[in-house]
């Protein structure tokens, strides 16, 4: 039987050569072949089953705010978290699905009295992918408030606890294979005002330095230790250098944005030119902060 006629059967929701631009915000991306949207755990344990029995290949969708889909798009299933979005507080914790926005997340938080996460505030990211990735800013990272992961990996349903787990810039130990599907936060009570103004302040800053009024995923490199990646491309002369559709921007050097239909293939020209220029110049060397996938 056809893979789409397994889900149909099942009663999934899902679409077929869905483009994912859509699903990204740098808007660029070719089509996955099946785009499936599990409502529950067991949905999604469910669809991981037939597409590992059928071959095909998986990958874990959040906001798609860290990724860059080539333009070829995606031979499998992109697997969208969004459907499970639940929060849910238990006394000073708050237990999340892993495709809770941040916002809905914060928001839900700051009307809960619950404070810690206010540093996130403007990344556009899911609870799911902000853990895999121990997303940070202000010298705050998400990995510190996590108690326990609940992830799906290898046929079993599996609950990390804090001693399981570790976090370093941008990383955690959360294997590429397991699917995050809910988190629990440990939180502090404060009051609401202060932490809706610890949100807006946090929103003032990243206004200021980032060009948030355009598509892109965020910082394109990883700061190398003891430098800035955004400095480095600066001082290599490259902010509002363009290939196609896309520009290193000028208001910061280490996002990449969509300025005008941008295909993925412009974006890699630009990242990779960023990268030899950076090397030549200073002898740094930059390892891309984004996921890239897809084919060519
Ligand atoms: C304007 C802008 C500002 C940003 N600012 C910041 C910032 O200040 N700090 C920062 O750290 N990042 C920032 N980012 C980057 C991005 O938001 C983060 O990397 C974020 O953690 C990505 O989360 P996501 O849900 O969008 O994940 P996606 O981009 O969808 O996925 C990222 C990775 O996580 C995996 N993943 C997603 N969900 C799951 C899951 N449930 N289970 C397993 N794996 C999963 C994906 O397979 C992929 O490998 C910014 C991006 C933008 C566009």
């Amino acid at each position: 039987m056809k893979v789409s006629s397994l889900l149909a059967k099942e009663g999934f929701i899902f679409k077929e050569k869905e483009p994912l631009w859509r699903h990204t915000t740098f808007r660029v991306g070719g089509p996955a072949d099946y785009l499936f949207y599990p409502r529950n755990f067991l949905e999604l344990s469910r669809g991981l089953e037939i597409f590992k029995a059928e071959g095909v290949p998986v990958y874990f969708l959040g906001g798609g705010s860290n990724l860059l889909v080539r333009d070829g798009g995606f031979r499998g299933a992109f697997i969208s978290l969004s459907r499970l979005d639940f929060c849910e507080p238990e006394g000073e914790r708050v237990r999340a699905g892993a495709g809770v926005s941040l916002a809905k997340l914060l928001n839900f938080c700051a009307l809960n009295g619950l404070a810690g996460l206010e540093f996130l505030a403007g990344v556009p990211a899911t609870v799911g992918g902000a853990v895999k990735m121990n997303a940070g800013a202000f010298g705050q990272e998400i990995g510190q408030l996590v108690e326990e992961v609940t992830v799906y990996k290898d046929g079993n349903f599996l609950s990390l606890s804090r001693a399981r787990l570790s976090f370093a810039y941008r990383f955690s130990n959360i294997p590429d294979e397991a699917v995050i599907m809910a988190v629990t936060f440990r939180l502090k009570k404060d009051y609401q005002e202060r932490i809706n103004e610890r949100m807006a302040d946090c929103w003032r800053r990243r206004k200021k330095t980032q060009p948030l009024n355009e598509p892109s995923a965020g910082c394109v490199f990883k700061n190398p230790p003891g430098f800035s990646a955004g400095a480095l491309i600066d001082q290599a002369g490259l902010k509002g250098l363009r290939s196609g559709g896309a520009e290193i921007s000028r208001k910061h050097a280490n996002f990449i944005v969509n300025r005008d239909g941008a295909r993925a293939q412009d974006i890699l020209r630009l990242i990779d030119f960023a990268r030899e220029r950076v090397f030549q110049l200073f002898g740094v060397e930059l390892e891309e902060e984004l996921r890239v996938v897809g084919e060519g």
